[in-house]
């Protein structure tokens, strides 16, 4: 075994059906009096609901969390915070409403306590990312990581099943990658196979009934090991492609994670051995990539760029942005072997 830093965040999560009826006492716990309460317009019911919660101890909501975290919704958010006298930042929803309560711990400092309502996992980590004048920036930073968690699977039983299962492969891609990351260890790769586990064993019960109890607590389990083993790795190839794809074309996030995954883990499969072999073991399959693109076909993902918005002359523009600041790769990346995974996923062949 070769030697490795494990950095475990800091950081308390309660897990389970009903959790958020501890919601007063984790608040309590944060030393809060006045918790300012961030969601999506489209989830405003769930804000007024922890508010109520709350009583006393809630300053107010702010439902207006949008996607790719604008910086003047940033603004507007840090100045109700300050109006309001909010000591504490709850941000309920998904990776959008979090990365907004991020955007206002980076300047305030405030704690944040998160509960999530997807797969993708913000919650866990300490990487922030601000939209400004279209482009996004992405920096980590100790002081958005939240501090508590609280993880309800009765919370994410409305979740479409079309996002579900798409939000479920961006899990399932921080998982894959946590495992061939540069700063991959021994107790990562636990987390993530376990996490990629709970995910492909969760989705196909929700293929069935989106309402099934049982595969929504795996999946909400399988989401918190994944965003935790992003938190703690850097990733590599494919969350570089896919941040290049949704930053300079707009793609959205969850389905482009899905489509590329299956031809990242092909680019990298001879150079990975060993987390090729905790992912089949994960997934019961035996071979990585197919497996992959197989259970996405089963739950009827989207599966090839061209149904999502990419336009096939720009691949080749999008191939020389990840090259010009590319990521580490357990396969040397070059642009022709590059286009070649963008064209697999562009017309979702099976890998
Ligand atoms: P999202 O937060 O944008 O949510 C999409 C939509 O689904 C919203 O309208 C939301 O209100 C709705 N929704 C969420 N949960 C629901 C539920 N249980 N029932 C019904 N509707 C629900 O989508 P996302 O995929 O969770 O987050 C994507 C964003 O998160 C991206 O901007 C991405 O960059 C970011 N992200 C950041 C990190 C990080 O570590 N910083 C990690 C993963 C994702």
């Amino acid at each position: 075994m070769n030697g490795f830093v494990f950095e475990a965040l800091p950081g308390r999560v309660v897990f389970g059906s009903g959790a958020l009826d501890q919601l007063p006492r984790e608040v309590e716990q944060l030393g809060a009096r006045r918790a300012l309460v961030l969601s999506t317009p489209q989830q405003r019911a769930l804000a007024e609901n922890v508010a109520a919660r709350l009583g006393e101890r809630s300053a107010g909501i702010f439902p207006e969390a949008v996607m790719h975290v604008p910086v003047e919704v940033a603004r507007r958010a840090r100045d109700e915070a300050d109006r309001l006298g909010a000591d504490c930042v709850i941000a309920a929803g998904g990776g959008s409403t979090i990365g907004l309560g991020k955007a206002i711990a980076l300047h305030s400092s405030l704690p944040i306590l998160a509960v999530p309502t997807t797969y993708a996992g913000s919650e866990m980590t300490p990487i922030y990312g601000l939209t400004e004048a279209g482009i996004k920036q992405t920096g980590r930073d100790r002081r958005v990581l939240p501090k508590t968690v609280i993880y309800d699977p009765l919370l994410t039983l409305d979740l479409p099943l079309a996002m579900s299962v798409t939000s479920g492969f961006n899990a399932i891609a921080h998982a894959v990658e946590a495992l061939y990351a540069e700063q991959t260890n021994p107790v990562t790769a636990m987390m993530a196979e376990e996490g990629i586990r709970a995910l492909s064993r969760g989705m196909p019960l929700l293929a069935r009934d989106p309402r099934d109890l049982d595969g929504r607590s795996a999946c909400l389990y399988g989401a918190w090991l994944s965003g935790l083993v992003l938190g703690t790795t850097g990733m590599a190839l494919h969350h570089k492609l896919c941040h290049v794809l949704g930053g300079s074309w707009n793609l959205p996030h969850a389905e482009t994670h899905t489509i590329v995954l299956p031809h990242a883990v092909a680019y990298n499969y001879a150079a990975a051995p060993e987390a090729m072999k905790r992912v089949e073991r994960a997934m019961g399959t035996q071979n990585a990539a197919r497996g992959i693109f197989d259970l996405m076909q089963e739950l009827q993902a989207p599966l090839a760029l061209k149904d999502i918005g990419m336009k096939h002359d720009d691949l080749g523009r999008a191939v020389s942005l990840v090259m010009q600041a590319p990521y580490y790769n357990p396969r040397p990346t070059d642009h022709d072997s590059v286009l070649g995974l963008l064209d697999d996923a562009f017309f979702g062949r099976r890998p």
